[in-house]
């Protein structure tokens, strides 16, 4: 392995990091270190007795303390208490923080562990694990077809049944179900929000890398009617492989004078469902001024007011006009 590769904290690449899960007894412990956890506070530490009973009491302890081991130092670690070994293991010495060394000796996730034991329960859940028509009290800006929201395998759609404009089709965690359909519906919208503004901003949601920017040209991407569209935005990160197509306007509710703008009439952007937003579900305010580079103009009016933002090939905001007068925001940075 080159000093280029990536590597996880515990020195592994990211397949060998992988495979050490491939063990039923070694996903019983993450699993039982997870569950032991819950929602609060830091990692439980659980003694080398207490992991065994709950994981695989039948198996011997040294067969036992063997895949505990080979996760050691990669997913979980292994605190000491006062005074060495304590925990059973047979082992006198501990590889990890001693932050928490007063709550006795044992074993407790890693950050890698509980990341990865997150993302799986974020891909579970119980019970019907598919929704259809949950109306979203928005009716098709195109065609007046009442919207509705799908959920099924991690998709989160919203697609006009009249004319097949295709407003969302999100990667979203089977969390966002519930029982109730209005339930449903406003995990979906915050999920949804929360999703598109950190791609906005420029933050992969997922890694925390920053994302690409880019406009692209809707004919070129699978969704139907590209004649709905002037242009999307493109987020795609290059460390993890996340990705997002945004509107114009939805990459601009990152923008404090549009929040602004719209507060100052009234209307609540950063609250407001996405779907709500006719500004951000179509292109009606949207003109794309040049291809190459790209250079697109956004224009909200209300009243006699109006804000025009022009964004160039990069997606950075490089004018910025409130009725005309020139608008940056109180620092000094430029737009
Ligand atoms: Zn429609
Ligand atoms: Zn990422």
């Amino acid at each position: 392995m080159s000093e280029d590769d990536p590597t996880t904290y515990g020195g592994l690449s990211p397949v060998a990091a992988l495979s050490l899960v491939g063990n039923d007894t070694r996903a019983g412990v993450l699993w039982a270190l997870s569950e032991a956890r819950g929602s609060e506070g830091d990692p439980p530490v659980l003694s080398f007795s207490d992991l065994r009973d709950r994981v695989a009491p039948e198996m011997p302890s040294s067969q036992f303390n063997y895949h505990l081991q080979e996760l050691v130092g990669q997913y979980v670690e292994r605190r000491e208490g006062v005074g060495g070994d304590r925990d059973g293991s047979g082992r006198d010495g501990g590889d990890a923080a001693t932050l928490h060394a007063d709550r006795g000796a044992g074993y407790a996730l890693r950050s890698e562990g509980t990341f990865l034991t997150r993302l799986v329960r974020a891909g579970t859940f119980t019970g019907e694990g598919t929704r259809e028509g949950i109306p979203v009290g928005v009716d098709c800006y195109f065609c007046d077809e009442p919207l509705a929201v799908t959920y099924e395998h991690w998709i989160a759609e919203v697609q006009c049944d009249g004319c097949e404009h295709v407003y969302d089709h999100n990667f979203t965690p089977p969390g966002v179900l519930a029982d109730d359909p209005d339930a449903v519906l406003a995990q979906v919208a915050a999920f949804n929000r929360a999703h598109r503004l950190a791609f906005a901003r420029g933050v992969c949601p997922l890694c925390g890398s920053e994302p690409s920017a880019s406009f692209v040209d809707p004919a070129t991407l699978p969704y139907p009617r590209p004649d709905h569209r002037e242009v999307l935005v493109h987020r795609g990160c290059g460390h993890c492989g996340h990705l997002d197509y945004l509107t114009v306007g939805e990459t601009l509710l990152r923008d404090p004078a549009v929040v602004a703008f719209c507060f100052a009439h009234g209307e609540d952007v950063t609250t407001t469902r996405l779907w709500e937003l006719e500004f951000a579900m179509t292109d009606d305010v949207v003109d794309v001024r040049d291809r190459d580079p790209w250079r697109v103009a956004f224009a909200l009016e209300r009243g006699d007011d109006r804000l025009g933002i022009v964004l160039d090939d990069d997606v950075a905001v490089v004018d910025r006009t409130w009725n005309g007068a020139e608008h940056r925001p109180p620092s000094s940075d430029p737009f």
